[in-house]
């Protein structure tokens, strides 16, 4: 993409509204604009990062043998009357009546609607174990929109849904969800914790919640130190693997890790020597839950059972905050200057600056970079805006790609670019061919 071209509308004052870093950071780098309170716009260079972190998810869902569809933001309230939960859901939920009175709600979740498909096409066990998902925006009316993209009120979410035989079946979707969550967060470059937590309004006992620790976290959380040196990798898993699955639950919560609501503090000097105690905040990324029969029981979701006998399926539901990702990377990778995009999640691989825009050489330079970068499969946005340099060292640093190629005649008369890391600062002079070179290797 050329700068010239794109559209990133990026604001040279702090907008007096963000209080947190992320907020402030998307809308200075032109990625959203609010259109009202908890509402907003995803703008190309905000959209590109969304729809990055929904092809992580995707990959890593599909990869756990979860399948992806997708259901309408639309529900009918008649669903949910049957759940029960149309009157305990509250004033977060945005009720609509359509032309015919008929009573609609905007989704905040989707336990309803997928027990309704399920029960309208699965009636045996043979064809369990089913998980099925989707991506699909929510809306719930939060008293207190605020933090941007943080806490919406309409917001993009991951929301897949578990359906077994039995409760320890659904247990390993359990297991297999929280293992494919760690994969995912670590691709986006976070560090997500996964805490027991309180399960609210989706109900049962069974849940963990995953956290990203940030200052600017909404979630008081306690926890033993030790569990930050943990690691998923990039070691194999066999989904199927009951067992396997069961081990790595094991390895990544048997350490004490709760957020405030569950908090023992008994428990907690108990359990944890007095210098790997940790209070700190934390931001929710996503959710894990197994509550049984609690929907399909009501709802008469039912599968004939190897005996013949009708029995209630159990399931789970799992979330997680797709745009909140958004502002949680932000919020653990940026420094005075802007943001600091993991490789995995970056809106472009790299930025290429051109310090004399209209110099036959530098221009010529930096199109060969271009098309190099662009014929490897990769994405540059060159600046190529007749500014000058400290302008668009400005702009590069602030929406944040990890790697800058910086074109000046100066250097070109010696045969080279400057390669930059965003995040160490750090640069070194290379011929071109081989900075193109090593963005391959970081990225392919
Ligand atoms: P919170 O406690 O932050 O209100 P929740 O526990 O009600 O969230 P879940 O039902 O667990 O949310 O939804 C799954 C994920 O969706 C959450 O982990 C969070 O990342 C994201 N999410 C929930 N509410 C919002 C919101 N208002 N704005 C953006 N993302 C949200
Ligand atoms: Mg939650």
């Amino acid at each position: 993409m050329r700068l010239s071209r794109y559209f990133l509308p990026v604001l040279k004052e702090t907008p007096s509204e963000a209080q947190i870093a992320s907020h402030r950071l998307m809308l200075r780098a032109g990625m959203i604009k609010q259109s009202s309170a908890g509402i907003y716009s995803w703008l190309p260079l905000g959209f590109k990062v969304l729809r990055k972190l929904e092809n992580i998810v995707h990959e890593e869902q599909v990869r756990a043998g979860h399948i992806p569809m997708l259901m309408p933001t639309l529900q009918s309230a008649d669903l949910w009357r049957e759940s029960g939960r149309y009157d305990a859901y509250g004033p977060e939920m945005l009720r609509i009546r359509d032309r015919q009175d008929r009573d609609l709600l905007y989704g905040p979740t989707n336990e309803e609607l997928i027990t309704d498909i399920f029960r309208s096409h699965v009636g045996s066990y043979r064809d369990l174990p089913l998980t099925l998902y989707h991506i699909q925006w929510k809306f719930r009316d939060e008293i207190r929109p605020r933090f941007g993209v943080m806490r919406g009120r309409e917001f993009l979410m991951k929301d897949g849904y578990n359906f077994d035989l039995t409760k320890e079946d659904a247990l390993h979707a359990y297991n297999r969800h929280l293992v494919s969550y760690l994969r995912t967060y670590e691709r986006m470059g976070l560090q997500a914790i996964p805490m027991r937590a309180e399960s609210g309004p989706i109900g049962g006992d069974n849940t963990h919640e995953f956290l990203v620790l940030a200052e600017t976290g909404e979630s008081g959380v306690f926890y033993d130190s030790e569990i930050t040196d943990l690691r998923f990798g990039d070691r194999e898993i066999d989904y199927n693997s009951v067992e396997q699955c069961a081990e790595i639950l094991e390895e990544f919560t048997s350490r004490y890790a709760r957020t405030d609501d569950m908090h023992d503090q008994d428990a907690f000097e108990a359990q944890v020597p007095e210098d790997r105690r940790r209070e700190a905040r934390g931001i929710e990324v996503g959710q894990i839950f197994y509550f049984g029969t609690k929907y399909s029981e009501p709802m008469g979701a039912t599968v004939q059972g190897p005996d013949g006998k009708a029995v209630p399926v159990h399931m789970g539901s799992h979330g997680i905050g797709v745009s909140r990702l958004v502002g949680a990377i932000i919020e653990a990778s940026h420094d005075e200057k802007g943001i600091i995009w993991p490789e995995g999640v970056t809106p472009f691989h790299a930025g290429i600056v051109n310090l004399k825009q209209g110099d036959s050489e530098a221009d010529g330079a930096c199109e060969a970079i271009y098309a190099s970068l662009q014929a490897l499969g990769l994405e540059p946005l060159y600046d190529d805006r007749d500014e000058r340099a400290g302008g668009k060292f400005a702009t590069m640093d602030l929406i944040g790609l990890p790697w800058r190629i910086t074109v000046g005649p100066r250097g070109l008369k010696n045969g080279v670019v400057e390669l930059t890391s965003r995040r160490t600062s750090q640069s070194e002079e290379l011929p071109p061919e081989q900075a193109v070179e090593k963005l391959a290797k970081i990225y392919l």
